[in-house]
């Protein structure tokens, strides 16, 4: 055998300035291309799975994907290239999205929150960020061959490789007595572990105690994040005085769906996850 075929061929790196030329390298690349963010989930995939594309797309250069600011409507947008340190040193991070700054000091060490980006967590489809952002209704701004459009997040999930991610919309929630928002990611250690069940939770409700705004997320051990509608449904419009909560219990359990992981069964974490929802109502009701 030659020499040069023993050596796997570099992939090619390309540098592109603008979100535009960005995605015109993806198109006449495909399926032979990938962003390249931060770069900390690619290595993995390299390192455990020996895949790495051909082409990759570097968005270092790209200044329209930097920035954290606040809008007008009441919402921080984020660009899709800051890293996760960034967003959690951010004051409008502190104050504005807390539950999203939570989420963020769970993911990895240091080193790989400084290098990460908010984009890649929210691209590589498990990140610990996407059951915070969807329990706040984050919205996104993609970018392909029809132009920048802006869109919910949970309709972006379902299609990641239709454009690029251009930036990311939190709605601000100002600490308030009618709201409450709750993050956990339980892992088999207590730091530095992918999840094994992570649940998020947005609830605020008006002046007489009854729930109008209610959304609850769970992920974790490789399932994409799921929104648990039913539960939603039931606990929508009650009143925090005449909520069931057994019934609560029961529904949450329904609505949560976990397949078996190498380390534990689906009804195991089914049952952790119902748990950890069904705990916050618990006191929540009890204090109110
Ligand atoms: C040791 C270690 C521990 C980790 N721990 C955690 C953890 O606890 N929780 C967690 O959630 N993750 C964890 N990760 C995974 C990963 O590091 C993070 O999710 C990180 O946020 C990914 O961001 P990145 O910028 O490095 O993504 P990259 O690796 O650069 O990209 C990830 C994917 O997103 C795509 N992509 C990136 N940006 C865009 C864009 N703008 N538009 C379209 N596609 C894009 C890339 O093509 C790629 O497919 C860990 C990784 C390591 C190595």
């Amino acid at each position: 055998m030659q020499m040069e075929e023993m050596i796997p061929r570099p992939p090619s790196v390309w540098l592109p300035q603008t979100v535009e030329e960005a995605w015109q390298y993806k198109e006449t690349y495909g399926v032979d291309a990938e962003f390249v963010a931060g770069g900390t989930f690619i290595q993995v995939k390299r390192e455990k799975l020996g895949i790495l594309a051909p082409n990759l797309i570097s968005l270092h250069l790209i200044s329209a994907l930097q920035g954290i600011e606040e809008t007008i409507e009441g919402t921080i947008t984020v660009g899709a290239n800051v890293t996760l340190s960034q967003c959690l040193q951010h004051p409008l991070f502190i104050e504005g999205a807390p539950v999203v700054a939570k989420a963020i000091s769970t993911i990895g060490a240091p080193a790989i929150r400084n290098q990460g980006t908010l984009g890649g967590n929210i691209v590589y489809g498990i990140g610990d960020t996407l059951p915070a952002l969807l329990a706040l209704e984050a919205t996104v701004t993609t970018y392909n061959a029809s132009g920048y459009s802006t869109v919910p997040l949970e309709e972006y999930l379902h299609d990641v490789d239709s454009a690029m991610l251009v930036a990311v919309h939190i709605p601000i929630v100002l600490e308030s007595k009618n709201q409450y928002w709750f993050y956990e990611k339980v892992g088999r250690r207590e730091a530095f572990v992918p999840s094994s069940v992570t649940v998020a939770m947005c609830l605020t409700w008006d002046d007489t105690k009854t729930f109008q705004f209610v959304r609850l997320i769970v992920s974790g051990s490789d399932h994409p994040p799921q929104r648990l509608q039913a539960s939603q449904s039931v606990i929508e419009a009650s009143a925090m005085g005449t909520l069931d909560l057994e019934q609560v219990k029961t529904c949450l359990h329904s609505d949560i769906t976990f397949s078996s992981s190498t380390f534990s069964s689906g009804s195991y974490l089914e049952m952790v996850a119902t748990n950890l929802f069904y705990h916050q109502f618990k006191e929540l009701i009890q204090s109110s």
